[in-house]
């Protein structure tokens, strides 16, 4: 089991907005979108604006079975989805999950007034995939096929947002996006989720000056946040994702050196990177 194929890629990097430009151009400008592989089965988280690419990427590999994990439904995580053409593959089957929507309204009641006139052209009834929505929720556990266990959190994000941990063949990937720290009273639910991960991606919009200087209550938070979990839980490697529109290609490179400096072999999140667990 252990030889088994587990990988991700980052087809979305970006929080809030797609920006797209030449000040972003080596880390990306497209919001949050990951495909992962465990084995033969294929992972989705999010579905920003990155997953019009990825779903390119895939137009060939139909017949596609596959899960789609959403940390939460703000636009930068769903506004993508009518515009992943495997949707339209009558062919593939998708199970869209969400977590953080509670009773009073379903996923799937999300997505029909997200996809809704005038606000939008077509409804989802136009995606011609074996299309299901599941809700659940955050703190639950989820099984998917291939022997993959999920693991979730409620994290601290205005309308709220799931946390994942991946677990396969004995390895594990955090996705923790969007969400907001207390100064000095690490978040325990995160804590625990991200004991001993291999791998943590983490919801790094700001700095700690910037998130202090006028940005606290809006849900993010920082990579010097990220390295102090990741030090106090023991996880192996930080990812540092969910880049602000505003930090462009030489800010994030400058930010690289500080993460590195303070936690050897985090990485900085970018299009096209792909990661082996
Ligand atoms: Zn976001
Ligand atoms: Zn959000």
């Amino acid at each position: 089991m252990s030889g088994e194929r587990f990988t991700v890629r980052f087809w979305g990097v970006r929080g809030s907005i797609a920006c797209a430009g030449p000040e972003t151009l080596r880390y990306g400008g497209n919001t949050s979108s990951l495909e992962v592989r465990c084995g033969e089965r294929l992972v989705l988280f999010d579905a920003g604006t990155g997953i019009r690419y990825l779903g390119n990427h895939l137009l060939r590999e139909a017949p596609i079975d596959a899960d789609l994990y959403l940390t939460h439904t703000h636009f930068d995580h769903v506004g993508g989805l009518p515009f992943f053409r495997p949707l339209y593959q009558p062919e593939n089957t998708f199970r869209l999950w969400a977590g953080h929507l509670g009773t009073r309204i379903s996923l799937r009641q999300v997505l029909w007034q997200f996809m809704m006139a005038p606000l939008f052209p077509v409804p989802p009834e136009v995606f011609r995939a074996n299309v299901s929505y599941h809700d659940f929720r955050a703190g639950e556990t989820l099984h998917a096929p291939g022997g993959i266990t999920l693991r979730t959190i409620p994290l601290n994000h205005p309308d709220n947002a799931t946390g994942y941990r991946l677990e396969f063949a004995g390895r594990s990937l955090c996705y923790l996006t969007d969400t907001e720290h207390v100064p000095g009273a690490p978040d325990r639910n995160i804590l625990g989720l991200i004991a001993g991960a291999d791998l943590v991606i983490y919801d790094c919009m700001y700095t700690d000056d910037e998130w202090a200087n006028g940005h606290v209550g809006w849900g993010h938070s920082t990579w010097q946040e990220a390295v102090r979990l990741c030090r106090a839980a023991g996880a192996r490697r930080l990812v540092v994702f969910h880049h602000d529109p505003d930090h462009d290609d030489d800010m994030l490179d400058a930010i690289a050196k500080d993460v590195e400096a303070q936690l050897p072999g985090s990485i900085l999140a970018r299009e096209g990177l792909e990661l082996s667990l």
